[in-house]
């Protein structure tokens, strides 16, 4: 394993990070996970709430199938161990958006047991984090504080959706990782169809759990199992971006660093990230922590799954993120870092699998993940629905391999296609683009340079290196035409290098 933590310089010698994270996914589905009342964005207040949701008396939750199929298959593609015997339990606490007194959730019996995630590093590297489990629960309702002066509203419609929480070792040593992390879970769910992965809309949230320990003492965590060997953790709840989560860390890791030089002690308490001071803020202390009188929902029997229908879904799985990247690396000879870029959304591998047909892979692989994807997202534009087919991207590069134009003038041409102006060869055409292969006229342009640069010409037999002033005017006098492996070696020989 090689060591990607980051040591972080205190007065009294070296820290380092250790992360772990709880991630809630909404389940992407039609209604809620104890009730037949929809589930969606954008409804008026209260208008998706069943009884159930309510909490009036008497009235009974029944667990939707649909949403059991969704966490089994997240699972799976979390490759962990799917639990054939689950139990849902109540976990008591008070809140105005809380109208049972209790949130359905699973306690010690959870629906997924542990799993693994490959996660890939901003330079290409991965690492693993382990899964310790996968649980459903209800989400609760919204108070809102902003209607009224003097009063809070609430708003039910988000109470008993259901929700994974997914919750993960800490494997995680720098805030880029934990970044890469959430990254990589909702590229995975997102292939699944388990969750949209929306973060804005509140989709996928992360509680962040930071704690700092001297180098040395993650290793014998690792080696032994035991926690004594971290230091104490403070978790910081529900951060809803991949920027906000590196800022709560870096925040967070520091704070905690000062206390400890400062010869303090780190309280163990849950903390809020505030986004627009770039800190985090105590909530509540483990001290004034609920205790939850978690015990098993006595109106839900436990939840005993058919081991051949797991294997049946299992059948039903899309290719997941891991296997379309090696498979991309095997198939077109692209490196580790490209098929990783490529398989975040799996319209992007989509996309550059069809523009691929037939070509140099490798280059429809560049310019998709280098040219396209920026103009992409500095216009804010989804891969789906670029406004350049993939066909497109296919031409441009079939008229770089035949030799129509060379990759400099093919950046020209991708800016013409990007405004708007037609298809490659039309570009290329109309615009009079088309590569100088005629030797002739090449000669003729270098002739001229030699003949009134003489000087030049014989200080390059001195410093050969001095040839690129050549290729650069010859380019000059041929608009960016001339094809350079052409020019180079015409200017070799006639310059006697
Ligand atoms: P709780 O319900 O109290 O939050 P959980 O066991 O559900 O406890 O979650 C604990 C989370 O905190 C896990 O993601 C775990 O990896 C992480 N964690 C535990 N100890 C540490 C530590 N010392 N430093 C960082 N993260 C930790
Ligand atoms: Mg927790």
């Amino acid at each position: 394993m090689t060591d990607h933590s980051k040591t972080i310089q205190g007065r009294t010698g070296p820290w380092e990070i250790v992360l772990g994270l709880e991630v809630h996914a909404q389940v992407a589905s039609k209604s809620k996970l104890f009730s037949g009342a929809a589930v969606g964005f954008g409804a008026g207040p209260n208008e998706q709430v069943s009884l159930v949701d309510a909490a009036m008396p008497g009235m009974l939750p029944v667990l939707n199938g649909f949403c059991v199929e969704q966490a089994v298959k997240t699972g799976l593609g979390l490759k962990a161990q799917i639990n054939l015997k689950s139990r849902f339990d109540r976990k008591n606490y008070f809140y105005p958006d809380l109208p049972q007194g209790y949130q359905i959730s699973q306690f010690d019996q959870p629906i997924v047991g542990e799993g693994v995630v490959t996660v890939e590093r901003d330079d290409g590297t991965t690492f693993d984090v382990r899964i310790e489990r996968l649980h459903l629960e209800q989400d609760a309702g919204k108070s809102l504080h902003d209607q009224d002066p003097n009063a809070t509203y609430v708003d039910l419609n988000r109470a008993g959706t259901a929700l994974m929480e997914i919750v993960s070792k800490p494997d995680m040593r720098t805030s880029e990782e934990a970044a890469a992390y959430v990254k990589k879970l909702r590229t995975i769910l997102v292939y699944l169809g388990t969750c949209d992965g929306d973060m804005e809309k509140g989709n996928l949230r992360a509680d962040v759990n930071v704690s700092v320990c001297r180098p040395g003492d993650y290793e014998k965590f690792r080696e032994t199992g035991s926690f004594s060997h971290l230091g104490t953790r403070c978790e910081i709840k529900n951060v809803n971006s991949y920027r906000y989560i590196q800022q709560a860390i870096e925040y967070e890791a520091r704070r905690q660093i000062e206390i400890l030089e400062d010869g303090g002690k780190v309280d163990q308490e849950t903390r809020l990230f505030d986004p627009t001071k770039l800190e985090t803020r105590s909530m509540r202390s483990k001290e004034e922590a609920h205790d939850y009188r978690y015990f098993p929902d006595p109106d839900l029997l436990p939840l005993i799954l058919d081991p051949e229908w797991v294997k049946d879904l299992e059948a039903t799985l899309p290719e997941l993120p891991d296997a379309k990247k090696t498979r991309l690396q095997s198939q077109y000879g692209l490196s580790a870092y490209d098929a990783g870029v490529l398989i975040i959304e799996s319209d992007r591998a989509d996309y550059f699998e069809a523009a691929a047909k037939g070509r140099d892979a490798k280059l429809v692989s560049n310019w998709v993940t280098n040219e396209l994807l920026s103009k992409l997202s500095s216009g804010g534009h989804e891969i789906a629905n670029s406004p350049l087919p993939s066909s497109d991207i296919a031409q441009l590069v079939e008229l770089i391999e035949n030799g129509t134009i060379s990759s400099k003038i093919a950046k020209e041409v991708f800016e013409h296609m990007w405004a708007g102006e037609g298809r490659p060869a039309e570009i290329v055409e109309k615009r009079g683009l088309v590569q100088i292969n005629d030797t002739g006229a090449i000669e003729a342009a270098i002739d001229k340079l030699i003949a009134a640069n003489p000087d030049k010409a014989a200080a390059v037999k001195e410093k050969p290196q001095a040839i690129g002033w050549f290729v650069g005017q010859v380019m000059k006098e041929t608009g960016g035409k001339a094809n350079p492996a052409t020019v180079n070696d015409l200017l070799k020989s006639k310059l006697g290098l």
